[in-house]
């Protein structure tokens, strides 16, 4: 069998849900487990996360798919229904669901229900992605509170700079001067992961975690380890072949690497169709900037192209390591982050894009 493996570490989802947790002590979590859970498998993440309040989930099928598995929690989809027809399911599995656009809520007053559903009302504070106008909000609100297919209202936002020095102060000061006029005891739902880790003095009722529980970070200058999260997704694989080269000798597609001197490379069972990001190390032009692997536990580099299936790397520096040795990818010694900087994007990008046919096991 090809040797490449993701292991996700159920013990890391749960310390990571505990940093959570100690951030924001008094709000209940929605563990948001879209995509896949972030590219770690649905169903192992919500097992290791069964103590979440909540999940957070894009369609209807991942939604089924946990009731199904057995989950009683608040399940949310955080886009709503796409179209009338879902709201049967929304009804038969109990789910809530986001209402962000006037088309949205007359679908949900209009449909044929025999229950009501617990509606989390989306308003735009400044992404202008999703979500009411703060001058529309409170007539959506009563539209919906009024309505007997409502079983309550959570009232919700999103952040578009949580992460950066802009910050939430001005789309959260829009929040709050906007339902200031709504009933006062409504719950509400804020924060991703950049507003939990940079602004732990915040109240709500739901905070809505997503890439800190899976061990990378929300900010692009902070390492993951800094803010106490650990690494839940190990990628791994083994050297399948070694080559020496000597000067003037290149490896790969477009030889976009040339040796200076004397060198040994490993190759290694992993490629852009497992996930790997096949821009990685290419960014600094014609000559291959440096990609952080691990091979039999010591750090190296990438060199030259990702191909479909392969990559290199540089075991000069590690005459130890030969065919069969370990490598990871990314994971406890290498930062899924310090991959994706090298390839111009985010943790995020990488977790997700993890291709199904990596095997994905998950570990204690
Ligand atoms: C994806 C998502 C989140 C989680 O964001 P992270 O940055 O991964 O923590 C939270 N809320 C909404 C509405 C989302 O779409």
């Amino acid at each position: 069998m090809r040797p490449i493996v993701a292991t996700i570490s159920q013990s890391a989802l749960q310390h990571n849900l505990s940093v959570v947790k100690k951030h924001t002590p008094n709000a209940k979590v929605m563990a948001v487990v879209k995509a896949n859970g972030y590219g770690h498998g649905l169903l192992n993440v919500a097992h290791s996360l069964h103590a979440a309040e909540g999940f957070a989930v894009l369609g209807i099928s991942e939604a089924i798919t946990l009731r199904e598995a057995g989950f009683k929690q608040t399940i949310l989809l955080l886009e709503g229904v796409f179209n009338a027809s879902e709201l049967a399911a929304v009804e038969n599995y109990n789910l809530d669901i986001v209402v962000h656009s006037k088309y949205q809520l007359e679908m949900l007053v209009n449909a044929n229900m025999r229950h009501a559903v617990h509606v989390h009302l989306k308003m735009n504070t400044g992404m202008n992605r999703l979500g009411f106008a703060p001058q529309n909000y409170a007539a959506a609100y009563h539209a919906l509170a009024s309505h007997h297919h409502v079983a309550g209202v959570t009232l919700m936002t999103h952040f578009a700079t949580a992460d950066n020095a802009q910050g939430i102060a001005a789309p959260l000061d829009l929040f709050q001067h906007t339902i200031h006029d709504l009933p006062d005891n409504l719950p509400i739902s804020l924060a991703n992961s950049a507003t939990i880790l940079r602004y732990s003095d915040l109240t709500a009722d739901w905070v809505r975690p997503g890439i800190m529980l899976y061990g990378a970070t929300p900010v692009s200058n902070v390492p993951a380890t800094d803010y106490g999260l650990q690494p839940v997704m190990q990628l791994r694989s083994e050297i399948i072949g070694v080559q020496t080269l000597a000067v003037g000798d290149s490896v790969g597609y477009g030889n976009r690497f040339t040796a200076d001197k004397n060198m040994r490379v490993g190759i290694v069972a992993c490629g852009y169709a497992d996930g790997y990001p096949r821009q990685a190390g290419l960014l600094g032009g014609e000559y291959p900037t440096i990609t952080p692997i691990a091979v039999s536990d010591k750090v190296t580099s990438t060199l030259g192209r990702v191909s479909m299936d392969m990559l290199f790397c540089d075991l000069t520096n590690i005459p130890e390591a030969d065919i069969g040795s370990e490598v990871e990818l990314w994971g406890n010694q290498i930062a899924v982050d310090a991959v994706a900087e090298a390839a111009g994007t985010v943790g995020y990008e990488l977790l997700c894009a993890v291709s199904p046919r990596v095997p994905v096991q998950l570990v204690d």
